[in-house]
């Protein structure tokens, strides 16, 4: 299917998965997971009426970023401290901060203020990135170390924490799924209490496999790539 009629349908099971939640279409961002497309795709996503794209390579970012500077980029994987300077200069929102070193260094690049959300791991899967929060309900440990990390990031001048940023297990049921989501809601809401200085409001979860299932259970920004341009060379 052509990439435009692709965006159609994901806004559609998006503005229908808001509705069973209970909210509004525009109060979920689809970002538009552009990573090894090229940028004739990424402007037919734009034509579509998208303007939210997010990459996961430092140096791609930049070079599309540099091309489409009107556009919104979202950094989503993992950092490396040195292939950080292009996130400073073009990301509008940075979704994996996975320990405060990486925040430090972004801190010190920057010239504007960046939003940032942290990553956390709560399926527990030694292969996923984040802050260890696979048991953060019984283990105070956990929840200690999550605290002061968000702590220390928000005490930099110029990196602004929003909220958390999750991933669910590639190859899971919907119930395993709903509820690596639900339960990073509810620690969205248990940081909100504890660290009331800082927003906790944006979640964002949700891929192609389970976008759906992260807007119903709160998510405010959802990362799709494949649903949109189709599936990736690796
Ligand atoms: C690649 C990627 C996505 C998009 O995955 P799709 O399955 O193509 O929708 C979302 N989030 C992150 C962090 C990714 O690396």
């Amino acid at each position: 299917m052509a990439i435009q009629d692709n965006v159609e349908v994901v806004l559609e099971k998006v503005a229908q998965a808001a509705g069973r939640s209970g909210r509004s279409a525009d109060s979920i961002t689809l970002i538009a997971v552009s990573k090894q497309k090229s940028l004739a795709m990424i402007k037919d996503a734009v034509s579509a009426g998208l303007r939210d794209f997010g990459e996961n390579r430092s140096a791609e970012l930049a070079s599309k970023a540099q091309a489409l500077p009107n556009l919104n980029w979202h950094f989503i994987g993992h950092l490396q401290t040195r292939q950080s300077q292009p996130v400073a200069d073009y990301a509008g929102l940075f979704h994996a901060v996975d320990r405060p070193k990486i925040a430090t260094r972004l801190n010190n690049q920057l010239t504007h203020t960046l939003p940032v959300l942290l990553e956390i791991n709560v399926s527990g899967e030694a292969s996923k990135g984040g802050f260890d929060c696979s048991d953060w309900e019984n283990d105070g440990a956990q929840r200690a170390a999550l605290v002061q990390a968000a702590t220390t990031i928000s005490e930099l001048a110029r990196i602004e924490i929003h909220g958390l940023m999750t991933m669910a297990p590639y190859v899971a049921d919907d119930a395993t799924v709903r509820q690596v989501f639900s339960r990073t809601r509810r620690l969205a809401e248990w940081l909100r209490s504890t660290l009331p200085d800082i927003s906790w409001d944006a979640l964002s979860m949700g891929m192609t496999n389970d976008y759906a299932i992260g807007i119903e259970e709160g998510a405010t920004h959802v990362r799709v790539g494949r649903a949109i341009f189709g599936e990736r060379q690796y």
